[in-house]
Formats: structure tokens, C-alpha cells, sequence
């Protein structure tokens, strides 16, 4: 059996990278017929900050829209937001007892996210990776779509999956999931610095392509893009120590659908000049009109908090049996 897990958090606008490392390839999976469960990680979007009571609603449920925008079906996927799933977080703090604070240390997100003040981040932000060990084997998922930045965190869930089963006597209990980082978006990099990636908590909104940005927004921002005076190369080759150029020519691949060779087969040693309108077209083409599909999603809350709610019972009725054999198999009384 194969089953897809996969969540974003709703800190913000979905932006480009979003789109082509995750969204984009959720409902690509979910019309492949695959059996697929996404989740708005509204739990995840605290380790941080909090938005406010308000801000929080309404970034879920812009989240909620712009997935529905992007193609998901409800019919054919598990929509919902984590907070109505109570076995995530049950399976989460049993995850926590078996992760090593070693492992911990190590992951690279928590370093970027609490920067040079770790001493004043939440214990949340430090145990994101155990929720999210939990958030993908409570539905024993065997395959996680996501970008290139998550790959630690999926390599995290094998080990936790693998010490649970070992320690706790349950051979092959919790599969070992596979993290899918496919296709030429894996790592969009920001518009102004071509060493960051593309990011919802970057303060600069120059640096991302929001889905929710209007047609001249998204022409600007191309435009504006950080990049070296030097026209493209005549091959793929000729961009290794030019960051900002190979993420231009990548970006217009994803969008277009096709190789970054045959983008530079087209558009080898063409000026930025040249270059940048082009791809501007491409994005307005291709971008537009999810943020207008959004807003008119927007335009009835009531019916997208109906969506999540009954994606909730749906993802907890797979959730819930695995939970209590996982309590069984600990030893907890009650549990059978
Ligand atoms: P935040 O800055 O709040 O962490 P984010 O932009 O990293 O926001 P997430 O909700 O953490 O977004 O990630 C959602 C999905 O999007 C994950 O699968 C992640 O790997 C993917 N993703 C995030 N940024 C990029 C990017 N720049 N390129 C490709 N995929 C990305
Ligand atoms: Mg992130």
C-alpha cells in the first residue's frame, strides 16, 4: 500500500516554492491516484509566534483556499488542519520519548529558525521534527512529498520510526516513510539572495512571489530579481557559480514544464532584459489566476471550514486505530 502525507504550515502567503517543491506535486499525486492526506500544520505554526486569534483563522483558512485554488479535491484527498487531530500530538510526545536529544541538536532548521538566540526559543520549535515524525506515521504515510529543505526531517522520522519499532518490540510496525524531493523546484531560492531559499518567514516580500500576488506584482518582482550583469550562458554549465541565474532558469522550467536544458536551449545567451519578461509572462500565465480562484474561495469561509471539518473525520478515522495499537503496544491499560 502507498500513502502520501505531506503538510505546510499556515505562517503566511503560499509562494512560489511552495507551489513547485510541494502544492503543485500534491495534486499532481492526488489525481494520479494515489491515496493522499494533507494537512494544514496549524500546530507547527505556533513554534514561532502567534499571529493572534484572528491571524490565525484567517491564515488557515487562506491556506485551506489556495490548495482548493491549486487543484486539491476534497473528494479525492484528506484536507483538514491538524489542531481537530488529536493523535498527532498524542503520538508526537510517545515520538519525543524515543528521539535522542543528539538527534535533535543536529537538525539544521531548528539552527536557521532560532538563529543566534536558542536560549529564547520555544521547546516547540526545538521538538517540531518529533510532531512531525508523528504527523506522517499516524497514517503509517510511506511516501512525503516536500522540498529539498525538508529532507533531514524525513531522514529524523526514519530513525524515530526505527528505534520505536526496535525498542518497543514491534517489528515492522511504523514503515520507514520515503521522502519524494522530485523535479527541477525542489529548492526555489529567494528573488534577492541566491544563497537563502525561498521563504513565507522571510520579512522581505521582494524575495518571494506570493500565489496570492497580482498580475503587475508578479512582473515587478521578476524584474527586480537580484542577478549578475552577465547575459545567460550558452549551455546549463556556464550557471554553476551563478546562483541567482540558475534559479531564474529553473524557476522558468518548472513553470513551463520542461528541462532547464531545454530552457537554455531556447534562451541561451539571451540578456536578463530579455530573459526576465519572458519568464514574467510565463509566471503571470501560469500564477494569476490562483490568487483569483483564492479570493473567491475567501469569499465563504463557512464552506472551507466545512471542508476541513470533514476532512478531520476522515484523517482521524485512519489515525485513531493506529494510535490505540501503538498504546497497545506499549502496554498503556485501557488500551485494549
Ligand atoms: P516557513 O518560513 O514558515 O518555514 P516555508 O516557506 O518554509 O515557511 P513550509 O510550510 O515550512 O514553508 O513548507 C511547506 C512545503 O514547502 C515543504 O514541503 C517545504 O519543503 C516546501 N518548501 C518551502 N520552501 C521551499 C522552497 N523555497 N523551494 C521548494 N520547496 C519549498
Ligand atoms: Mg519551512
Amino acid at each position: 500500500a502507498r500513502r502520501v502525507f505531506s503538510g505546510v504550515q499556515p505562517t503566511g502567503d503560499l509562494h512560489l516554492g511552495n507551489y513547485l517543491g510541494a502544492v503543485k506535486r500534491f495534486v499532481e499525486m492526488q489525481n494520479n491516484d494515489w491515496e493522499t492526506i494533507y494537512c494544514i500544520v496549524d500546530l507547527h505554526a505556533i513554534t514561532v509566534s502567534w499571529p493572534g486569534r484572528e491571524g490565525m483563522t484567517a491564515a488557515t483558512r487562506e491556506l485551506a483556499a489556495a490548495f482548493l485554488a491549486c487543484g486539491m479535491d476534497p473528494e479525492k484527498s484528506v484536507l483538514f488542519n491538524q489542531s481537530q487531530v488529536p493523535a498527532h500530538t498524542q503520538l508526537a510526545w510517545i515520538f519525543s520519548c524515543v528521539a535522542r536529544l543528539g538527534w535533535m541538536n543536529r537538525m539544521t532548521q531548528f539552527k536557521d529558525k532560532a538563529g543566534k538566540n536558542a536560549e529564547r526559543s520555544s521547546l516547540g520549535l526545538y521538538a517540531y521534527p518529533a510532531l512531525q515524525a508523528a504527523d506522517i506515521l499516524v497514517y503509517h504515510a510511506t511516501h512525503v512529498p516536500v522540498g529539498e529543505d525538508q529532507r533531514q526531517h524525513i531522514e529524523l522520522t526514519r530513525d524515530i520510526a526505527t528505534k520505536f519499532n526496535l525498542d518497543f518490540g514491534a517489528e515492522n510496525f511504523f514503515p520507514l516513510p520515503e521522502p519524494m524531493i522530485e523535479g527541477v523546484a525542489t529548492r526555489v531560492m529567494s528573488l534577492r539572495d541566491g544563497s537563502k531559499k525561498m521563504s513565507k518567514s522571510d520579512p522581505s516580500d521582494q524575495s518571494r512571489i506570493n500565489l496570492t500576488d497580482d498580475a503587475d506584482t508578479i512582473a515587478k518582482k521578476i524584474r527586480k530579481a537580484k542577478t549578475d550583469p552577465e547575459p545567460l550562458s550558452e549551455t546549463l554549465e556556464g550557471l554553476e557559480e551563478r546562483p541567482e541565474a540558475l534559479n531564474l532558469v529553473r524557476i522558468y522550467a518548472a513553470l513551463a514544464e520542461t528541462t532547464p536544458e531545454q530552457v537554455m536551449a531556447e534562451h541561451g545567451g539571451a540578456s536578463f532584459s530579455t530573459f526576465k519578461p519572458a519568464l514574467a509572462d510565463l509566471a503571470v500565465a501560469k500564477l494569476a489566476h490562483i490568487g483569483e480562484e483564492m479570493r473567491r474561495y475567501l469569499a465563504d469561509p463557512a464552506e472551507i471550514d466545512r471542508v476541513l471539518g470533514k476532512g478531520a473525520e476522515k484523517a482521524a478515522a485512519i489515525a485513531d486505530p493506529i494510535l490505540a495499537r501503538t498504546y497497545d503496544i506499549i502496554g498503556y491499560v485501557g488500551s485494549r
